[in-house]
């Protein structure tokens, strides 16, 4: 399949300011030279803990922020430097539905108002066209047309996450980022939205960046898997790879903590309890930002940042234990039996 996005060495770093005369003392490194590609039709899962940057990655992509840096081709199209003209025709292309239907929905708009926003924005369509493709968004989601005048508040948490992804559908877009989608939602309805939007997938060949803290739901609904830890990917793989076999010791610690339903597989995995906490994303460890709290760190570690790299085809991972032939055997022993 085609690559329909094509990150490259993103950097979002926000300033910190303090003192009454807000000086300049620092920075945040939220985002620190992110680079994957997602391919068209697929789900790529990008997963870490709360303060990973993940969220803000997503949102650097859809370029909500001006970038510090980076590269960003969206079909084709560049759009990490773009003015407001071609950001504005490339909405139509990329979308976002958010973690929190409470607070993305304006609660004084009826459903019919805020599923028929983009279309007002973007398009020029007669009123009776638009009130047609809203009800057409309203189907596809699976919510009532006679609910149309009704405002937010009226509805469950799920059925307003069902506005949003309406809402988000309404211009035809490639490309959307679901931040973290069923995290605000009961148990009970997580499955529903999620097999909405695989659904929602298949039927307009969507292609999805899937947020979330979740590994067992983006299991279940990516192809590939992105781990983030500290403004970093620090591994990348085929979903049925990272699961089987994670690389990066950071992958592997997270995955140790999956409660596992099958207790066979979980034998062959050592949990691993990672010490300390993570760093500020302020002031990250010098050499690979994970020496901290790595079980296997070594020497190196302390001093070289290790180089995001492929190091199996498809398996991305910015290790020094992956790293060249003199490592190969480190390499070996650490290759899960
Ligand atoms: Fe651990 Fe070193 Fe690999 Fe970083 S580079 S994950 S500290 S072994
Ligand atoms: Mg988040």
């Amino acid at each position: 399949a085609a690559k329909l996005v094509q990150v490259r060495d993103l950097k979002m770093h926000f300033p910190i300011h303090a003192g009454v005369l807000r000086t300049r003392v620092g920075e945040v490194k939220a985002v620190d030279g992110v680079s994957f590609d997602i391919y068209e039709g697929e789900t790529l899962g990008l997963v870490g803990e709360s303060g990973c940057g993940k969220s803000t990655c997503g949102r650097a992509v859809l370029r909500l922020y001006d970038l510090t840096s980076g590269s960003v081709r969206i079909d084709g199209t560049e759009i990490g430097d773009a003015g407001p003209q071609r950001l504005r025709r490339m909405r139509r292309v990329m979308q976002m539905v958010f973690q929190d239907p409470q607070a993305s929905l304006n609660p004084r708009m009826t459903v019919a108002g805020i599923i028929g926003e983009p279309l007002v924005e973007h398009m020029k369509m007669s009123r009776k066209d638009r009130q047609e493709r809203i009800y057409q968004l309203m189907d596809a989601v699976g919510l009532n047309r006679a609910f149309a005048n009704r405002y937010p508040h009226e509805f469950s948490g799920g059925q307003r996450q069902r506005i949003g992804i309406a809402r988000a559908l309404a211009l035809n877009p490639k490309f959307i980022i679901c931040d973290e989608p069923i995290a605000a939602l009961d148990v009970s309805i997580q499955a529903q939205v999620v097999n909405l939007l695989e659904d929602l997938q298949e039927e307009f060949g969507l292609t999805y960046l899937f947020i979330s803290h979740d590994l067992s739901m983006v299991r279940h609904i990516a192809d590939r898997v992105a781990v983030m830890y500290l403004g970093k990917i620090a591994e990348l793989a085929p979903r049925d790879a990272i699961y089987a076999e994670p690389l990066h010791p950071y992958t592997q610690a997270l995955l140790s903590a999956v409660p596992e339903p099958d207790p066979v597989l979980h034998d062959t995995q050592q949990r691993t309890v990672l010490k300390g906490d993570v760093p500020s994303p302020a002031k990250p460890p010098e050499g690979c930002n994970f020496c901290t709290r790595c079980p296997r760190v070594m020497d190196v570690c302390h001093r070289i940042d290790p180089e995001y790299r492929e190091v199996a085809p498809g398996r991305y991972v910015a290790c020094h234990l992956y790293n060249d032939a003199q490592t190969a055997e480190q390499t070996a022993a650490a290759m899960p039996a």
